[in-house]
């Protein structure tokens, strides 16, 4: 058996009823059994077409299953659920993502885990703390507890390690809790717009890799602060 934990999120509908429908379709299945769920949190809309607010939340499985059949489950029960594949980081009434296999590692084109982007978005680890505070990043071996204390300090100092950082955004006013530093002074995390694997500057400094995200270079920018700045409001049981 492998413990598996699922980052759930959506802005259309009811989204308490709609992660309720989620559970209520993987509860039956009987090579899967449904762990502990985070409360629900409201989150920053990340994306240029995402619109309002999103809410986010998490829950633990036990399966047998390969890391890939359960993605295909988790898929199924997004098109079940009205998902609609094309607008990416788009308005949706549900996105499920597979975020930890137990202390498993794997890079393939369909399948990252841990899901790349977990570390560093605050939509998926303040649900995360809230359940599993202990629980450990395989990579960065840095527990829940230490990658919020990370992203929760303010001013937080983000290094851009593109080289020479790109100018056009002016981040400095549209992100007042951050203080943006380049090469060689002290920061809490970086980001590299030009394809990193997951991986750390000298200083252990983890470095978000964002050459895939969509959208042109400011927007990929302002996505990647947007979810690394934000601060969630839990707004109720789940
Ligand atoms: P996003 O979750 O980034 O908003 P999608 O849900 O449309 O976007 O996912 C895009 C693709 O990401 C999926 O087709 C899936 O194959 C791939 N993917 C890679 N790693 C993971 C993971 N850990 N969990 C979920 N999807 C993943
Ligand atoms: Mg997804």
């Amino acid at each position: 058996m492998r413990v598996c934990w699922i980052g759930i999120g959506g802005n259309l509908g009811n989204s308490h009823e709609v992660f309720d429908v989620a559970w209520d379709e993987l509860a039956p299945q009987l090579d899967l059994q449904l762990g502990l769920r985070s409360g629900i949190y409201h989150t920053s809309p990340v994306g240029q077409h995402a619109g309002d607010t999103f809410s986010n939340a998490v829950f633990s499985l036990s399966t047998t299953l390969e890391p890939a059949q359960l993605l295909t489950r988790l898929q199924a029960v997004e098109i079940s659920l009205g998902r609609k594949k094309n607008v990416r980081w788009g308005n949706r009434p549900i996105d499920l993502d597979l975020l930890f296999v137990d202390q498993m590692v794997m890079d393939e084109p369909s399948l990252t885990i841990p899901h790349r982007a977990a570390w560093y978005r605050r939509f998926v680890i303040d649900p995360l703390f809230e359940v599993a505070p202990a629980l450990r990043h395989p990579l960065l071996n840095q527990t829940i507890t230490e990658l919020k204390v990370r992203l929760s300090t303010r001013p937080l100092i983000i290094e851009c390690l593109d080289s020479p950082p790109p100018q056009s955004v002016d981040l400095t006013s549209r992100f007042p809790d951050a203080r943006f530093v380049t090469g060689g002074k002290p920061a809490s995390i970086g980001f590299q717009l030009s394809g990193v694997p997951l991986a750390t500057t000298g200083e252990g400094v983890p470095i978000a890799d964002i050459t895939n995200t969509p959208g042109g270079t400011n927007q990929r920018i302002t996505d990647f602060l947007t979810s690394v700045l934000d601060e969630p409001q839990r707004v109720s049981d789940w």
